[in-house]
């Protein structure tokens, strides 16, 4: 009775529902239709137990960045595990691999971000920077100084901390009461909220709202923006070219740090090491993970300027900090993660090859009559389903059942695409290839005519 890739997939699928409670999934579905099981993955393939191939467009959740099956990290893990499995950073103890990822992360880290607090998960990281920057305020004498401002649709995690940061009302309606200084400003979301503006004026409207709110309540009491440089699981909405540089103006003139979440744009995903060079800003928090460790294992961190980093080290103990902060498995792993990156220049292959091939073909979805928009930046996009095109209309009734019905028809024409509501969206590896790419896209296209 071992349980194993070979039993019938009904069995492993009745196993799972009647002992494995899913994330973000309902169990009573999951009674009904089974879960699907993965069984193994190479390159950009996924197999399932019933031996289906499915291009997975979404790179797992947006953090398989150097692609499946690659034999180096798992015998990196494997040399750690053996040599140390585990020790903790804590009480001035410390680790080869620790201090190695942490330093290979000051050397590719934008501008001054050479300090590195880690966490297990994004989520993790980003209960961190509220502490963080809270302590920040707190030690140079502004303890007043403790609201952060994020956005409407903003996901930047599943703690009650991540919960609190985001902007998605269904991950705080759940009966807990939300962290108190967390206030939200609209998304720059132009498909869906722009109305007759350009763009252009759409993005610094959207911006300014960082202005208005930080003279709302009080200069003196605003400590952080928190924001995606491009949102992810809000469907990858891509700001106008004018938002972020206005961001960051607004975060200057009034001395509120910046902390750019790059769980998801970090490590390449853009095209860039990092979504905020993308985007030309200068935060001085970044919050990593997925791409990290390429999702091989579970890491995550807050990347921090030297500024802030010496006020926070100089002020004594900072009360906060996780079993696995530093694990020195998951640092040897995304160590491992960092050099095939580089030394295989896989960002570079992104930027000047692989994503203008991507985008070329991406944004040709456009001529299908379901789709209105189609955004991509480096290796992640998004296409508007819409009824009708020239009116930027949604589906007004049960809004998100087109995008669930196309996800199924992608799924059962092997691609996992994933959608937001009515948006489709993919963020493949960064390893895909050209033909790969051909194919991903004959799939959607037979998707979406299948659901049109
Ligand atoms: N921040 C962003 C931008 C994310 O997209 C995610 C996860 O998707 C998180 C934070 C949370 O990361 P994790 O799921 O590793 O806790």
């Amino acid at each position: 009775n071992v349980i194993s890739n070979h039993m019938p997939t009904a069995d492993l699928q009745r196993l799972d529902a009647a002992h494995h409670m899913h994330p973000f999934t309902a169990g009573s579905e999951l009674a009904e239709k089974g879960a699907r099981v993965i069984t193994s993955a190479k390159g950009v393939m996924l197999t399932d137990s019933d031996g289906h191939q499915i291009l997975d467009a979404m790179s797992g959740l947006w953090c398989v960045n150097i692609g499946y099956g690659r034999e180096e990290l798992a015998e990196a893990a494997a040399r750690q595990m053996r040599e140390l499995p585990y020790y903790n950073t804590f009480f001035q103890t410390t680790h080869v691999p620790a201090i190695a990822l942490s330093a290979k992360l000051a050397e590719i880290a934008p501008r001054d971000l050479n300090h590195v607090f880690y966490a297990g998960s994004g989520s993790e990281a980003n209960d961190t920077n509220i502490r963080l920057v809270r302590h920040y305020w707190a030690q140079k004498g502004q303890p007043d100084r403790n609201i952060i401002i994020s956005r409407t649709n903003a996901y930047h995690g599943s703690t009650l901390g991540g919960g609190s940061l985001g902007g998605m009302s269904g991950m705080q309606n759940q009966g807990v009461p939300v962290i108190p200084g967390i206030h939200h400003i609209d998304q720059p979301d132009w498909w869906s909220e722009g109305g007759d503006m350009s763009p252009h004026d759409f993005g610094l409207a959207c911006a300014r709202q960082l202005e208005d709110a930080i003279k709302q309540h009080g200069p003196d009491r605003v400590a952080a923006f928190i924001g995606e440089p491009v949102q992810g699981a809000g469907g990858v909405i891509v700001p106008p070219d004018s938002y972020w540089p206005e961001i960051q103006r607004i975060c200057d003139d009034y001395g509120i740090l910046l902390i750019a979440d790059e769980v998801i744009c970090g490590f390449g995903r853009t095209g860039h090491w990092f979504g905020s060079d993308y985007m030309g800003i200068r935060p001085d928090i970044m919050t990593i993970a997925k791409g990290l460790s390429s999702g091989y294992a579970p890491i995550g961190g807050s990347l921090v300027c030297d500024e802030v980093a010496q006020v926070v080290n100089d002020a004594g103990d900072f009360n906060h900090g996780y079993t696995y902060s530093g694990h020195p498995v998951a640092c040897a792993v995304a160590l491992e993660n960092l050099r095939i990156l580089q030394e295989e220049r896989i960002v570079e292959n992104v930027c000047n090859k692989i994503a203008p091939y991507l985008a070329d073909k991406w944004t040709q979805l456009t001529d299908h009559p379901l789709v209105g928009e189609a955004k991509i930046v480096g290796m992640m996009g998004s296409i508007a389903l819409t009824p009708d095109k020239a009116a930027r209309a949604k589906f007004k009734a049960d809004a998100g059942t087109v995008g669930l019905h196309c996800r199924g028809r992608c799924f059962d024409n092997g691609l996992v695409m994933r959608h937001v509501g009515d948006r489709m969206i993919i963020a493949p590896p960064l390893v895909i290839t050209e033909s790969e790419i051909d194919t991903l896209i004959d799939r959607a296209v037979q998707s979406l005519d299948e659901t049109y």
